[in-house]
């Protein structure tokens, strides 16, 4: 059994904004992957919830004419990884959440929780950074859009007020169409494991063999999931055997990730340096680039 106290089981984004809003305790429960575990090691003992698990609205993934991709929050891991959209638009990401926990995890956890959770480690968040997805926060008051990269506040904190939910995380197609891309989850073992470090690239390959466009984010790097915006920039219009050759070293200057059970800090940039030229490799590949 788990303790809590009451839940109400929103229907739509209005019961759910309106719950929230008359109880200032009140906990937004998606997936419970999260949330349960907190529940059940006392931290979160005795809350009061409302599930947006049942929202219609919040779901699935839609493709609008626009070439905009709209990803529901309550949208899972698994449900990504095979929505046909991702699969044939951003497969990275669809690969990125088929790096998360075990296949349950996968059924259960959800991308909206995934980024709103604040955790550095979140396997989806370093794309979405990458692909500059653009977030709709509604309230009671009405919905602001965030960029992703203006999302996090801190280390498990991100900019939401207490009667706002997450309720769109939108991939715009400049930001997607003709860009390859890569993450490597570095686990300590290959079974069920949070990222000891994760690296997303992006890159779009420019004329003559140089990068047009790169995007380079790291999750356990920082307090919470970061660009490597200096790095990005400095290989911006170099050609692909440049940056290939500069990228470990750019990327060790810039990163600060620190030491804890699971890895020194001086492990943490060693494998920063080396996967961020392998996720390089990869995306390019995956561009056409020319070599
Ligand atoms: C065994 C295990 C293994 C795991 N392995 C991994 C892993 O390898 N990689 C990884 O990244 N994560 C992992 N996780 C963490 C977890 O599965 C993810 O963070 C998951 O995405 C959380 O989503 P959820 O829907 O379950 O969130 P919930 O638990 O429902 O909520 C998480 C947080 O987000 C808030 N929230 C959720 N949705 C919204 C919304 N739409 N609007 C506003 N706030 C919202 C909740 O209030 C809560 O604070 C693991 C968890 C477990 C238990």
């Amino acid at each position: 059994m788990f303790d809590f106290e009451n839940i109400v089981l929103a229907a739509s984004v209005e019961e759910a904004v309106a719950a929230l809003s008359a109880n200032e305790k009140a906990i937004v429960i998606s997936g419970g992957t999260d949330v349960l575990i907190k529940i059940r090691e006392g931290k979160l003992a005795g809350c009061d919830l409302v599930s947006i698990h049942d929202i219609p609205e919040l779901h699935g993934v839609r493709l609008t004419e626009d070439g905009c991709i709209h990803i529901g929050p309550t949208t899972t891991f698994a449900e990504l990884t095979n929505s046909p959209v991702i699969m044939e638009r951003i497969p990275v990401l669809g690969r990125a959440a088929d790096t998360v926990g075990g296949p349950q995890i996968r059924a259960m956890g959800t991308v909206g929780g995934n980024i709103s959770n604040g955790v550095t480690s979140a396997d989806t968040a370093t794309t979405l950074l990458n692909l500059e997805a653009e977030l709709t926060l509604t309230s009671p008051a009405g919905e602001r859009r965030v960029n992703v990269n203006d999302y996090y506040l801190g280390a498990g904190r991100v900019c939401l007020d207490h009667a706002e939910l997450l309720t769109d995380i939108c991939v715009k197609p400049e930001n997607y169409q003709g860009f390859g891309g890569c993450y490597i989850k570095y686990a300590m073992r290959n079974a069920m494991d949070i990222a000891t470090l994760g690296t997303s690239c992006l890159v779009k390959p420019g004329k003559g063999g140089v990068i047009d466009t790169l995007r380079l984010a790291f999750g356990v790097a920082a307090p919470v999931p970061m660009r490597a915006r200096n790095t990005e920039q400095a290989l911006t219009g170099k050609s692909y055997a440049e940056a290939l050759e500069e990228i470990a070293g750019l990327v060790r200057g810039e990163i600060t990730p620190r030491t804890s059970w699971r890895a020194s800090r001086e492990f943490r940039l060693q494998i920063a340096g080396e996967n961020a030229r392998r996720a390089l490799e990869a995306a390019w590949a995956e561009a056409g680039g020319e070599v």
